[in-house]
């Protein structure tokens, strides 16, 4: 038996379509895909000039990218983001990044509204485009196969910070749903993997919230968003071909 590791296959970079792909984490994921290659269309709900911005940016660099608003709340838009990513090629990999925390209350002060608008957007949205991207990249399909990248956070193991803990429920189901589809789709080309950051510096984290990074985290600051763009980028390129199902934590060792 030969028992040297098969050459990872040297897929060329093709489109991913990265959800809140303007701001903080996202931004950090656009950018750096675009610099390895990837055609990127970056979705936005609310804030259109930092998504344009990227998006030129990308194009002047001699990238390819496109912003695109969807509301990720909702399906109909979901299905229009597809749809318009189109424009840029064949897709080859999906990010789901947009998330929110949701209302920062204890249980006993939340309403069903505010957490319906939180599973909206933190797990149906991103079960809901990865259907799409199935149907778009599954061999199955007759597609090309392609990755699909959740974000995650610390916060799924930990129960998550005081008025948090159903922001850490909806991310703790987005591991569970990352295992499972991967091996849903194990078969047919697409792999799964999901990377659970820790307290990074983006405009999620109020500053009362990043300084507590001193104390909790083993490397004693919060992390970049560079640094969880770094893996996720590595998620989906042909490094990680024997990954799926894998949930990659990049902490400082929380
Ligand atoms: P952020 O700076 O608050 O940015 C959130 C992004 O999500 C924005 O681009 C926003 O787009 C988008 N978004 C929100 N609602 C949307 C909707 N309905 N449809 C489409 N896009 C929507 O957040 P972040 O810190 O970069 O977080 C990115 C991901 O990492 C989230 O899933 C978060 O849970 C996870 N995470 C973050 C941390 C952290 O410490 N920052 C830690 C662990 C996990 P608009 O600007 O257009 O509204």
């Amino acid at each position: 038996m030969n028992s040297n590791p098969p050459t990872p296959p040297t897929q060329a970079p093709g489109v991913v379509i990265v959800t809140g792909g303007s701001r903080g984490i996202g931004h950090a994921i656009s950018t750096l895909l675009a610099r390895r290659g990837h055609g990127v269309a970056i979705n936005y709900a609310s804030t259109a000039a930092p998504a344009e911005e990227l998006a030129h940016a990308i194009t002047q660099a001699g990238g390819r990218a496109l912003a695109i608003r969807a509301d990720m709340a909702q399906p109909d838009e979901i299905r229009t983001l597809f749809d318009r990513a189109a424009e840029l090629g064949t897709l080859t990999g999906l990010v789901n990044n947009a998330g929110i925390t949701g209302t920062r209350v204890r249980i006993d002060e939340q309403t069903a509204q505010t957490l319906d608008t939180l599973f909206n957007i933190n797990i149906r949205a991103p079960m809901l485009a990865a259907g799409e991207a199935v149907r778009r990249m599954s061999t199955r399909h007759g597609g090309s196969g392609g990755a699909i990248v959740n974000l995650s956070s610390v916060a799924a193991r930990l129960g998550g910070l005081p008025g948090l803990v159903p922001y850490a429920a909806t991310k703790a189901a987005i591991e569970t749903f990352t295992r499972g589809l991967a091996n849903e789709v194990a078969r047919e080309g697409i792999r799964v993997n999901a990377v659970a950051p820790g307290l990074t510096a983006t405009d999620m984290v109020p500053p009362e919230t990043a300084k507590l990074a001193e104390t909790v985290v083993p490397m004693g600051r919060v992390g970049h968003v560079d640094e969880i763009a770094q893996a996720v980028a590595f998620l989906l390129s042909p490094a990680s071909s024997y990954m799926t199902g894998s949930v990659m934590t990049v902490s400082g060792g929380r």
